[in-house]
């Protein structure tokens, strides 16, 4: 049995099809890159996968229970969230931030126990950013708090780890340390990640398996060299590409080439 299965999953914002009979299995231990162009419904799908949204028909269970039946806390256990946009108003520190991931194992009006804060400052070590525990969240930059945001995810320990482009304020050295510390997590914890990328060679550099959305459906899923070809992007972006293989990696290689 997959660890996460959506079946004939559709959904609308109002009368805008979004996701169109998206069927999918989600193995326990996948590194799984959602790619595909802008509004092809890659958040929408992490949204449903974590049931901040319900599908409008079909549906999605994790270890053969439908979302639904989980309690909000047991979820919580389960799958922690980085979400796409990370801008908060509330002046907490990276601590605390990073700490909020502990949440879903409190008791009702319990407060954190050291063996909590341990967790935390793990997390913080893991992601680079124990330095800048006293510092406030809307007082750093937006790579910094990125890696906060991962890091509150990681406090969460769940085992299934779902990210909405958390490279995308980051620099090279800092998206690939991101990249390493995922795949370290999935072959040493054995985590299931699921992790939405706009950057194509990032996604086939470091994801066993790929997600190239269309429009709403599933346009390709399979290995890197199975999903990444000029064929399937040039007719999924409209761009014009050349994909060769990284000589270090062995994985495909996107190259741009002007239209004109
Ligand atoms: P992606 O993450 O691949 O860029 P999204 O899932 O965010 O795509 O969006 C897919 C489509 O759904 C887009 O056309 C977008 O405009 C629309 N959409 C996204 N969020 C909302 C929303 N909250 N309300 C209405 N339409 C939305
Ligand atoms: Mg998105």
């Amino acid at each position: 049995m997959a660890l996460i299965s959506v079946n004939n999953l559709t959904f609308s914002y109002s009368d805008n099809r979004v996701l169109k009979d998206i069927s999918l299995a989600i193995e326990e231990g996948d590194f799984l890159g959602i790619i595909g162009p802008n509004g092809s419904g890659k958040s929408t799908l992490l949204r449903l996968l974590t049931n901040l949204l319900k599908p409008g028909s079909g549906s999605i269970s994790i270890n053969g229970r439908d979302l639904d039946s989980y309690s909000l806390p047991n979820l919580a256990r389960l799958i922690a969230v980085v979400p796409e946009e990370t801008l908060v108003n509330f002046p907490f520190t990276v601590e605390e931030l990073v700490t909020m991931g502990r949440t879903p194992y409190l008791s009702f009006l319990d407060s954190f126990t050291s063996r909590d804060r341990e967790i935390a400052y793990e997390a913080m070590n893991k992601t680079g950013i124990f330095h800048l525990r006293h510092r406030f969240i809307n007082e750093i930059s937006s790579g910094e708090r990125q890696r906060a945001f991962i890091a509150q995810a990681l406090a969460q320990e769940t085992s299934i780890l779902v990210l909405d482009e958390p490279t995308a304020h980051l620099d090279i050295n800092h998206q690939t340390e991101i990249f390493d510390l995922l795949r370290n997590l999935q072959a040493q914890r054995r985590l299931t990640i699921l992790v939405v990328s706009h950057d194509l060679n990032l996604a086939a550099l470091y994801c066993g398996k790929l997600l190239l959305l269309k429009e709403g459906t599933v346009f390709a899923l399979g290995s890197p060299a199975e999903v990444i070809s000029a064929r399937n992007l040039e007719s999924v972006y409209r761009a014009k590409v050349m994909v060769t293989e990284n000589p270090a990696a062995k994985k495909p290689q996107i190259s741009l080439l002007p239209k004109i």
